[in-house]
C-alpha cells in the first residue's frame, strides 16, 4: 500500500519497483527537450514506438539531442549502466536552446559510438513528428 503524501513525514512509499527494472537494464535511451510544449508529443512518440514508461533511460536537456556535450556524456553512461538496444533523439521546432533539425545528423554520429541501433525524430508545432534518416 502507498503512503498517501501526509507532510508531517518526509519518507513516503510511492511506487514498487516491477521485477524487470530490478534487473538493471533497459530498452531504450531517448533524449528530449525541456520543453514543456512537447511533452505531450514525447511521450505519444515514445508510446507509437511501443516503449513503455519504466523501460528506458529518458535524457530531459535545454536543446534535446542538440545539446551534444550532455549527449556524449550520457549516451555512453546510459549504455554502460542500463545497456539500452536502441536510442531515440528528437529536436523540435522553435527550440528556445537553439537546437536545429540538421543538429540530428551529429546526435546520431555522437550516440551511434554508443548505441549503433539509433532513430532521430524532428517534432514539429504542427503536431508532426518526422523520422530524419
Ligand atoms: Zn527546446
Amino acid at each position: 500500500m502507498y503512503d498517501a503524501l501526509d507532510f508531517n513525514k518526509n519518507v513516503h512509499k510511492i511506487y514498487e519497483m516491477s521485477p524487470s527494472n530490478k534487473k538493471h537494464t533497459c530498452h531504450a535511451l531517448i533524449v528530449h527537450c525541456i520543453d514543456f510544449r512537447f511533452q505531450g508529443a514525447i511521450r505519444k512518440l515514445f508510446n507509437s514506438l511501443g516503449l513503455e514508461h519504466g523501460h528506458f533511460d529518458r535524457l530531459s536537456v535545454a536543446g534535446g539531442a542538440g545539446n551534444f556535450k550532455i549527449l556524449e556524456e550520457h549516451a555512453p553512461l546510459s549504455k554502460k549502466l542500463h545497456k539500452p538496444k536502441l536510442a531515440i533523439l528528437t529536436i523540435h521546432e522553435d527550440c528556445g536552446a537553439g537546437a536545429k533539425k540538421e543538429d540530428l545528423r551529429e546526435a546520431r554520429q555522437i550516440t551511434k559510438k554508443s548505441i549503433p541501433d539509433t532513430r532521430c525524430f524532428y517534432l514539429k508545432l504542427n503536431g508532426h513528428c518526422e523520422e530524419v534518416f
